[in-house]
């Protein structure tokens, strides 16, 4: 999340609203947060304002405002972006406009204990769903083609989650719609049922699957029952037609299964629309249990190379995510994707010798470990 720390006025709560450079006509002002420099005019009714100066000029006394002394600020928010002001003169970027990677993060609890998850599960702070909805209350529909729903586990909000995906589908229709899970909770047939039902045309459901077998899913998910309950929720959702995408994160425990998992996933899930193998991000949990879960993605080059191309014989569409192409064999360069979201993603110095950065996913900037067989490609 971009952040910018400023000068706080007036500010006794969190201010969220949209930015608004140009300025809007007089009864069109609430949920907006003008953005101006000295040279403004009437700010009546605005939830607040950003000023691009060291100091507000004292007439508004009860505007809530942010003065940020760059004009930087200017070039990269731009009109619709979703801010909050903070009492403290923080101003964070809720939504980026012109980004396709916003998400919603619905809630940071989960049922999982993943032993490579990045961002490890906690008590939600207060007020997160309501924040949830505020952004997509203002969120602009027309400027918004895709938005993601994640975690956390969002689906353990139940009736919660049901009703976050029905405002999502009156408020942004034509939206493209992406769900981050690990599926157990649509083992309940009622509730894929509930989801379905809702008709989100553009909806894709990304489930995570880190193995063929029982046993070893459940090593990594640490929940007992959990490939079970993914593998049912899994054929709930094929049930109800619905888009599903597997997601299967290598590393040490489960390398060594991806050709059979490969297979797996063709004999018993072959509704899928999309399989995406991943490259590990080392934080949070990934980072603690490092020793336990690392391995160079240089060193199953070749189980990825077998299960990627076996699923593409087989006209399953397939991708592989967050692996720098330097070290996964050229032939199979293509299913390679641009997958780390801006904001933590970058590249080493050495990657400016390299002749496919432009078409090289990059690093992981949040990861505390990077391989050491990153090496510039000569063409
Ligand atoms: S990786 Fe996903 S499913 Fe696993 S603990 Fe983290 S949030 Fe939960
Ligand atoms: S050297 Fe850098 S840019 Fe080139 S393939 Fe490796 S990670 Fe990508």
């Amino acid at each position: 999340m971009k952040t910018y720390q400023g000068i706080a006025q007036n500010i006794g709560n969190v201010i969220i609203g949209r930015i608004t450079k140009q300025g809007r006509p007089f009864f069109k002002r609430k949920n907006y947060i003008i953005l101006c420099n000295e040279d403004y005019r009437g700010l009546t009714g605005y939830s607040g304002a950003i000023f691009t100066s060291a100091s507000a000029p004292k007439t508004f006394r009860k505007l809530p405002i942010v003065c940020y002394n760059n004009n930087q600020i200017i070039k990269d928010l731009k009109n619709d972006d979703i801010v909050s002001l903070n009492p403290n003169g923080n101003i964070n970027v809720l939504w980026e406009v012109e980004s396709d990677e916003n998400a919603f993060l619905l809630t940071e609890q989960c049922n999982c204990r993943c032993v490579m998850c990045p961002q490890p599960p906690r008590k939600d702070p207060e007020g997160l769903f309501e924040l949830n909805l505020r952004i997509l209350d203002l969120i602009n529909p027309k400027k918004t083609n895709r938005l993601c729903i994640t975690g956390g586990e969002p689906t353990i909000l139940g009736d919660k989650f049901i009703s976050f995906l029905k405002i999502c589908k009156s408020r942004c229709p034509e939206s493209n719609i992406t769900v981050l899970t690990n599926g157990t909770q649509f083992s309940n047939f009622e509730f894929s049922k509930q989801v379905a039902s809702i008709g989100l045309k553009n909806l894709l459901i990304c489930v995570a699957l880190y193995a063929d077998t029982d046993t070893l899913h459940d090593d990594i998910t640490r929940l007992k029952g959990s490939f079970y309950d993914t593998v049912k929720g899994l054929h709930n959702l094929a049930k109800f037609h619905q888009n599903i995408e597997i997601r299967f994160v290598i590393n040490k425990l489960n390398y060594e299964r991806l050709h059979s998992f490969a297979i797996f996933v063709y004999r018993n899930f072959p509704f899928v629309f999309h399989v995406a193998f991943m490259g590990l991000e080392i934080t949070g949990y990934a980072e603690k249990n490092f020793n336990e879960i690392w391995i160079d993605p240089i060193d199953y080059k070749d189980n990825l190379r077998s299960a990627v191309l076996e699923l593409s014989r087989r006209d399953i569409h397939t991708s592989i995510y967050n692996i720098p192409l330097c070290l996964i064999p050229k032939d199979i360069w293509s299913f390679s994707r641009k997958s780390i979201s801006p904001w933590k993603n970058n590249y080493l110095p050495i990657c400016q010798d390299c002749d496919v950065r432009e078409m090289c996913c990059g690093i992981f900037t949040t990861s505390a470990f990077q391989s050491a067989n990153i090496r510039p490609i000569k063409s």
